[in-house]
């Protein structure tokens, strides 16, 4: 069977390499702020003036983000009972720019004019292609703030599962992470149990976060509605942290990190059950073989039969490129550009589906569509990897000079 040539070339090695991209909403991370006497309206920094200001969305963005930023400061109060001293001191700001590997969102204690801020940072790129929720991110990166403002410095002593999984359950992020990182999994090949391998884990990934995230839903489970905020309070309030989790939880800490850890093993056991992981894996291995007919009946078959599953993003992507492979570029655009639009969380695959949308636009012959999908690929997925981000610019530079 005939391969085009530099199609061949982008196969696995790169979509493992994307597979693997943290994408986290991790704390630490860029330096900020660079304009220190730029207007704060509602807790917002209106110093951005990056690629993004005259984007149509921008401002509709800036004026929710003053509300939103308030919610998520109810929020925090209603789900963790947890009220910052210096609520006005939280400030949220927008960046561009995100790049591989970085977090899609960062807090960061700065000392601005003599006094100490909780500085909140959100890149624009993943908010705009619909990456991430603004409301859970501000409520996230708000938990983290909140707990940094009522405890001091001690919070960044904290292990990261705890600083962690406190922010993703409490912004009820739990769902969305468990969805796209047992998924990613899938993708990779990797079983999805080893997202549990102890809470305790160096260095602390975006993986991680489910696990992290998982225990505080155990904790609720077996502790009582209110076992995690009792937990969270009593953390801020200086306990030892291993004493709060079991006075929360009514059991001791090494039971209770054992049965945590049992719970979210068998929660991913029955997420797998419910997503129709035996039949999508078979589907995904007949592509693996090279099997691109077998494989694209099948995909096919499952999208169909599962059009819900957490998996059908990843079958999606694999029966696009099973299309590509049978030369019928046409045939993978839809499907290239139903996992853009409609699964926009996964972040690891859909800069990959973006860049090969263009490529299969443009074997297709569908030169201007295919140009204009290149161009939002550099211009939007900003986070996607190097090698893709080069060979996209060398198909733009290519084309201009013909
Ligand atoms: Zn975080």
């Amino acid at each position: 069977m005939r391969r085009s040539r530099w199609y061949a070339r982008f196969r696995w090695p790169l979509l493992l390499g994307a597979a693997a991209m943290p994408f986290a909403l991790m704390e630490g991370g860029p330096q900020l702020l660079h304009n220190q006497t730029a207007p704060v309206v509602d807790g917002i920094a209106l110093a951005y003036e990056g690629r993004y200001s005259r984007h149509p969305e921008f401002p509709r963005l800036v004026a929710e983000a003053g509300v939103l930023r308030r919610r998520a400061l109810a929020q925090v109060e209603d789900r963790l009972g947890l009220v910052p001293r210096n609520p006005e001191r939280i400030i949220v700001r927008f960046a561009d720019g995100l790049m591989p590997d970085e977090p899609v969102a960062t807090r960061r204690t700065r000392y601005l004019n003599g006094r100490t801020v909780e500085m909140l940072t959100v890149y624009l790129e993943p908010l705009l292609l619909g990456v991430v929720d603004l409301e859970r991110v501000l409520t996230h990166e708000m938990i983290h703030a909140a707990m940094r403002d009522r405890m001091g410095a001690p919070y960044e002593r904290l292990p990261q599962w705890l600083r962690e999984g406190a922010a993703t359950w409490g912004a009820g992020q739990l769902e969305e992470k468990a969805a796209v990182l047992i998924a990613g999994k899938a993708f990779a090949r990797q079983d999805p149990a080893t997202l549990i391998d102890g809470l305790d884990t160096e260095p602390h990934a975006m993986d991680d976060y489910f696990e992290d995230a998982m225990f505080f839903r155990f904790l609720e489970k077996t502790g009582g509605t209110g076992a995690a905020r009792r937990a969270i309070q009593g953390v801020v309030e200086g306990r030892p942290y291993r004493r709060a989790f079991e006075d929360a939880a009514g059991a001791s800490w090494e039971s209770l990190q054992a049965d945590a850890e049992a719970f979210a093993r068998a929660s991913i056991q029955d997420a797998l059950a419910a997503s129709g992981f035996e039949m999508y894996r078979r589907a995904s291995e007949r592509y693996f073989a090279e099997d691109y007919e077998g494989a694209l009946a099948e995909l096919d078959a499952f999208t169909r039969a599962r059009p819900d599953s957490w998996l059908a993003p990843n079958a999606l992507f694999l029966a696009a490129s099973a299309r590509m492979m049978l030369e019928r570029p046409a045939e993978a655009v839809p499907d290239l550009a139903r996992v853009v639009e409609s699964f926009p969380s996964y972040y690891y695959l859909i800069d990959d589906a973006q860049y090969r949308l263009s490529i299969a636009l443009i074997r297709s012959g569908d030169l201007e569509r295919g140009n204009a999908a290149l161009t939002r690929f550099l211009n939007d997925f900003t986070f996607a990897n190097a090698p893709l981000r080069s060979d996209a610019a060398g198909l733009i530079a290519g084309a201009a000079c013909e």
